[in-house]
């Protein structure tokens, strides 16, 4: 190994919209990340994800960066199931639509903002190797540079090197069918629009400057490899529409299949894996983009915690925890909406019985809520029905006039938002790493796909923007146990006093310090 060698807290393998976003949430929350990718500038070859949904708006959002993305995006206020659009814009949150902007633009948009963030980068290297021991690992960089991290994170997409040399399995489904992407010239005008096959869809749209069209093509046989030639692109044209349309050339030529699979595990020990590295699967239903930039800000604040000894490492467990069953989920839907597209007659019955019951409001809300990530609930225990879901939103009232919940979350801290009066909770022991909030809120409280709930009287809401503790003036009960889970022990400027408040309530000095006033 070289004997150069650069210490980082967490260095990120990868560079594409996860390994971004999780770099923007580390700088943020005050930890010296650097990111290696492999590409020498964040120029993308291809189309790949077209958009973003609901709730990934609402992520960036919450750090104050949705506006760049939606000021050049197309706001689109319906959703597509199968063959018909789904009316979205009924759904409670101020990103009532689906934002549709190619990845390449979204990756620039995020590159920008981590780079004033100052973020640095190893560019157009990659890493080759690692090796983790009890403090740290050692990360070898393809330019013969050596670094040295608290913690790795795998965002190297779906051949990820990092998951595959960490042992980590990848078990799912194989391909039954793939599909070319290309930008072609042909001699003759194609059949411009969408053609369904038994085995899927394929579909041909003119591009802007009207000489070459785009072309998703269903592949008579699942394609090996991802470097598909013209001779691919001709074989598939000829299978789907019986001519090649006179096919002279290619701009660009790409493939995917219907493969998924996802990570046993998310994390070995020093090394974690978020986005694709961690999951794949169809692209029907435009998910994972949105997945991977999610799995980074649910990673990103924890990281950071245990990075500064603020948290223990078991926190890192429950990054596994909450995203492996949001990602399985995908999977899961992803391979229906796969299965839907294929022109079959008794696919065709089940597509209509579901387009049927889709006219309904409460299942078409609840099948947006789902692919849009407005439902994702996270298991806290039983409780009111906030707790482990979104905090909405809401336009607070305080003293220094009025003020939007996602704001607070600019900074990428923790919020304790006390609703009724003021003063009524002493966050003294946590002060260090939590912003308190005295507000007001008349309005009503609408969750996606549950409806109408009860106001509660203050609220815990976590840097990703999930609701921690949800509870009334009466009993702070679990607070102090919230509270130490999810942001660490108090701070206790006096032993005796701590363990005083301890023996009163039974419980140990570490969770202890919350008093009442
Ligand atoms: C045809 C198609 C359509 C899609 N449509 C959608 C959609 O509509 N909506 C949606 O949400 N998603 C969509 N996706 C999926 C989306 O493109 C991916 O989920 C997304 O790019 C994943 O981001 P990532 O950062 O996790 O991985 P990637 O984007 O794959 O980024 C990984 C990065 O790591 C770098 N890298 C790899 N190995 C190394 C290494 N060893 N060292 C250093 N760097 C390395 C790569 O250069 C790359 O920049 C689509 C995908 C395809 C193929």
């Amino acid at each position: 190994m070289s004997q150069l060698l650069t210490e980082h807290d967490v260095v990120i393998a990868g560079g594409g919209p996860t390994g971004l976003m999780l770099a923007g949430e580390l700088v943020l929350a005050g930890v010296n990340v650097a990111i290696v990718e492999r590409r020498a500038s964040q120029n993308l070859v291809g189309l790949r994800a077209g958009g973003l949904h609901i709730r990934t708006l609402e992520v960036l959002d919450h750090r104050g960066i949705a506006d760049r993305f939606v000021s050049q995006g197309q706001v689109i206020r319906s959703a597509p199931f199968a063959r018909m659009a789904l009316n979205i814009s009924d759904l409670p949150t101020r990103h009532n639509y689906f934002l549709a902007l190619w990845q390449m633009h979204i990756e620039r948009i995020l590159a920008d903002w981590v780079g004033e963030l100052a973020v640095p980068i190893y560019r157009g290297c990659e890493v080759t190797g690692f090796a983790q021991d009890d403090t740290g690992v050692h990360v070898q960089l393809s330019d013969g540079r050596l670094l040295r991290a608290k913690y790795l994170v795998g965002c190297d997409g779906g051949r990820s090197m990092i998951r595959k040399t960490a042992g980590i399995e990848f078990p799912g489904w194989d391909a039954t069918t793939s599909w070319l992407i290309a930008e072609v010239e042909t001699t003759e005008e194609p059949a411009w629009g969408i053609r369904r096959s038994e085995k899927g869809i394929s579909a041909i749209a003119k591009l802007e400057d009207g000489k070459c069209a785009r072309m998703v093509l269903n592949e008579p046989r699942v394609g090996q490899g991802a470097e598909p030639t013209l001779h691919d692109v001709r074989e598939a044209l000829i299978a789907v529409y019986g001519t090649d349309y006179g096919l002279c050339s290619a701009n660009y030529i790409s493939r995917f299949t219907d493969a998924a699979r996802q990570a046993a595990s998310y994390r070995d020990r020093r090394v974690l894996l978020a986005g694709d590295a961690a999951h794949v699967h169809p692209p029907m239903g435009g998910q994972g983009l949105n997945l991977g930039v999610q799995d980074a800000v649910n990673l990103g604040w924890k990281l950071a915690q245990v990075v500064h000894g603020t948290s223990p490492e078991s926190l890192l467990d429950t990054y596994h925890k909450e995203r492996h069953p949001v990602g399985a989920r995908a999977l899961r839907n992803t391979m229906a909406l796969t299965a839907v597209d294929r022109d079959e007659d008794r696919i065709g019955a089940w597509r209509e019985m579901m387009t049927e019951l889709l006219q309904t409001d409460g299942p078409r809300k609840q099948y947006l809520a789902m692919m849009s990530g407005l439902d994702i609930h996270y298991d806290f225990g039983k409780g009111h029905p906030l707790l482990g879901r979104r905090m909405p939103d809401l336009d607070l009232v305080t003293a220094h006039g009025p003020l939007r919940v996602f704001t607070l979350l600019h900074d990428a801290r923790p919020v304790f938002i006390n609703l009724g009066e003021a003063g009524s909770f002493d966050m003294t022991p946590w002060a260090d790493r939590l912003q308190l909030i005295d507000a007001n809120y008349g309005g009503t409280w609408e969750l996606p796909a549950i409806g109408r709930v009860t106001a509660p009287r203050a609220v815990l809401i976590r840097p990703d923007g999930y609701v921690a503790w949800v509870g009334d003036l009466i009993t702070h009960e679990g607070l102090a146990d919230a509270l130490t889970t999810w942001f660490g022990p108090p701070v206790v400027r006096c032993e005796r006093r701590a363990y005083a408040v301890a023996a009163r309530i039974g419980s140990p000095p570490h969770s202890a310090s919350l008093e009442r006033h």
